[in-house]
């Protein structure tokens, strides 16, 4: 892979999912907050590349930013035209 290159949006927060790496909203940006391991610096890119519709993502809790998949899921439904969590939108994770 292309290290300096970037990934599609959709592939770089299916990654951030699977490894458990968080992503919040900043007053201007986003952090990416990562328990244990390093964040590839493509994925990070990538998404600092997208902050603003992250942020915008993260204040609809958007089920691709949500920070929990496996224990949100059974909260997740359909709004419209986008999936949202029932349960980052009760917590008001942002
Ligand atoms: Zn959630």
């Amino acid at each position: 892979m292309n290290d300096s290159g970037r990934l599609p949006l959709d592939t770089a927060l299916e990654i951030a999912q699977e490894n458990n790496i968080i992503l919040r909203r900043t007053p201007r940006s986003v952090a990416i907050w990562a328990a244990n391991k390093r964040v590839p610096g493509i994925v990070r890119r990538t998404l600092k590349k997208h902050r603003d519709t992250i942020r915008s993502m993260l204040a609809e809790h958007r089920v691709e930013t949500c920070p929990a998949p496996q224990l949100h899921m059974r909260a997740w439904y359909y709004a419209g035209q986008v999936y949202r969590c029932g349960l980052c939108e009760q917590l008001n994770i942002l």
